[in-house]
């Protein structure tokens, strides 16, 4: 076949114009990023050759290897991992296809200015075109395991690139840097130095469970260079926490999490026993932009002794804290386990329930700690833990304890149920609650009026989710939750009998106007009646206490039902 020229995507394009003229400092973790897929692909390589008896591969001496050439001024990082077919090539490497640059592109269009975008690439990473940062001109050579023939992709990252089929490469992926013309000024920056690439590989990649070789120039004088592995290859769950430091725990999270930012906490887990096991959690900083899509990958890495045997494991995890990412290593499963056994297996569950109980804690602590920390943590993750409270009841408490809810306390101080109860008035024997949209939709609204007035306070609460919890969980310590927009609110019963054969007077007084009002608004309401709850609006829709609130019904009326 002869080589084919392509375009690139319209983003991968603007992505690639951006890594060409990047002044952005921190060139080095375009290795990081190289370094990264190739530990990729030999995870997957060694999944697919336990998963597959059929497949031909070897598999001994899995590894990764990263050659320099100053006198060509090239880098190659080399891996024998599970190789793309000449189709892979072009669309994973064509096309800008996983989440995380597709938010970066999201930012850099809001990004106001070059000094913010170049801090974008910082935070993100954003994979195998960093290399054009540094280089202007990139091959790939790649052969995917099981297959014959291999492919060549090249490019100089100005709107197109080659394909190429190749009738003799070798098992895996080699990826080839021409490096820019060194910089005379700055020496620190020559890749093609031995002393620079092991800094790096150390500094980003040390816990990279596959070993990263490099094997130097043959120097005056030696008679052989042997190849020298750069990287520790310690799993960072298996040492002690003051061996590890918080660097190294944050490089392993931007690998598993897909994210480039630090997380926002890190959560260690050791459990001894019969069923030996070690987790390390990250609770990031930042909600994932499609954390409540279908397409959400959720799910922690599970290793069995050392060997990465499922990504994404769902089980590991209630759906409620699908935004956590880690690892989990486990002594004494079965390297062979499909995700339908593992769903099922006693010690998956019992996992589960540990780590659930686990990251629960840590929230915990966060909030009595760190109250900074956990507000960031609360709005931007507080959604879907609340789904917990519907489908966890074992753990209702743990979770209530650490929700907070906007009220009428205080503009900017959101209170826990715990805290709303120990201000409860001395006639009071309600939690108030409304939902709607938003603050300020919630503080307009008429059902309000005779709260503000009495100055009783009132839960706001505008998460969708919202409308669902307080109904499933309808009482904390003995005090029922209780919508102001819903059934009859007599706050003046409170307080005051006289008040209500008030009413009662009142009510016989207007029952000439209440009847012609019902007359004229027909079926569009089931009563009309006089109310206690108006202060100053003249009139307001109320539901019957077991009819859906107005969210609620908005919510399903979009929904078309
Ligand atoms: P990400 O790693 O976040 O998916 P990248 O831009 O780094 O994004 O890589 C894009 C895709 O290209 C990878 O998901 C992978 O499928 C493929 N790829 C990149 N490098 C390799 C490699 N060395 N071996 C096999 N596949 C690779
Ligand atoms: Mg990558």
């Amino acid at each position: 076949m002869p080589t084919e020229t392509f375009e690139f995507q319209v983003e991968a394009r603007q992505l690639l114009q951006l890594m060409i003229h990047s002044v952005y400092s921190n060139k080095d973790v375009f290795l990081r990023e190289l370094v990264s897929n190739a530990s990729d692909a030999l995870d997957k390589l060694r999944l697919a050759a336990l998963r597959d008896d059929g497949l031909d591969v070897d598999t001994s001496d899995l590894h990764i290897e990263i050659e320099t050439d100053p006198e060509a001024r090239t880098l190659t990082v080399r891996d024998n991992g599970i190789g793309m077919s000449y189709e892979e090539v072009g669309q994973l490497i064509g096309t800008i296809a996983h989440s995380g640059t597709a938010q970066f592109l999201k930012e850099l269009q809001e990004a106001k200015d070059a000094a913010g975008a170049e801090g974008l690439i910082g935070q993100f990473g954003v994979g195998f075109y960093s290399g054009f940062m540094v280089a202007d001109e990139m091959t790939l050579l790649t052969r995917r395991a099981g297959e014959d023939r291999g492919t060549r992709w090249s490019s100089r990252g100005e709107g197109t690139y080659t394909l190429e089929t190749v009738d003799d490469a070798p098992q895996g992926t080699s990826v080839t840097l021409h490096l820019k013309p060194a910089d005379p000024e700055n020496q620190l920056h020559d890749y093609t130095s031995p002393w620079k690439v092991r800094e790096i590989v150390k500094r980003y990649s040390d816990f990279i469970t596959w070993p990263v070789r490099m094997t130097p120039e043959k120097g005056e004088g030696e008679e052989t260079s042997e190849p020298e592995t750069l990287n520790s290859m310690k799993a960072l769950w298996a040492r002690s926490r003051d061996e590890v430091s918080d660097e190294e725990y944050h490089e392993l999270y931007k690998h598993v999490g897909h994210d480039w930012r630090p997380p926002l906490e890190t959560v260690r887990l050791q459990a001894e026993g019969t069923f030996e096991y070690q987790a390390l959690l990250f609770l990031p900083e930042h909600a994932p932009h499609d954390l409540f899509t279908q397409g959400y990958r959720r799910g922690l890495q599970l290793y069995v002794k050392r060997v990465l045997i499922m990504d994404d494991c769902e089980a590991l995890l209630p759906p409620y804290l699908r935004f956590v990412k880690g690892v989990v290593d486990a002594q004494d499963l079965s390297l062979n386990v499909s995700r339908e056994i593992l769903q099922q297996d006693r010690h998956i569950r019992m996992i589960q329930r540990r780590l659930t109980k686990k990251v629960l804690s840590t929230v915990k602590d966060l909030k009595a700690k760190d109250a900074e920390r956990y507000a960031t943590f609360w709005r931007e993750f507080g959604a879907v833990v609340k789904e917990g409270l519907l489908s966890d009841t074992e753990n209702r408490d743990a979770i209530l304890a650490v929700a907070t809810f906007a009220s009428t306390h205080a503009e900017d101080e959101p209170t826990t149920l715990q805290q709303y109860v120990e201000r409860m008035g001395d006639g009071q024997d309600d939690i108030y609650y409304m939902t709607g949209e938003s603050r300020e939709s919630i503080e307009n609204s008429p059902h309000m009026e005779a709260f503000r007035a009495k100055g009783v306070e009132v839960l706001l609460l505008t998460d969708p989710v919202d409308e669902v919890w307080v109904d499933a969980v309808g009482e904390f310590e003995g005090k029922r939750l209780r919508s102001v927009a819903k059934g009859e609110v007599d706050l003046d019963a409170q307080g005051d009998e006289a008040a209500g054969e008030e009413r009662e007077k009142q009510g016989e007084e207007f029952a000439g106007l209440l009847g012609w009002m019902k007359e004229q608004l027909g079926d569009e309401v089931k009563d009309v009646r006089l109310s206690s709850r108006l202060t100053v609006s003249p009139a307001c829709v109320v539901s019957d206490a077991h009819d859906l609130t107005p969210a609620l019904e908005s919510m399903y009326r979009a929904m078309g039902q």
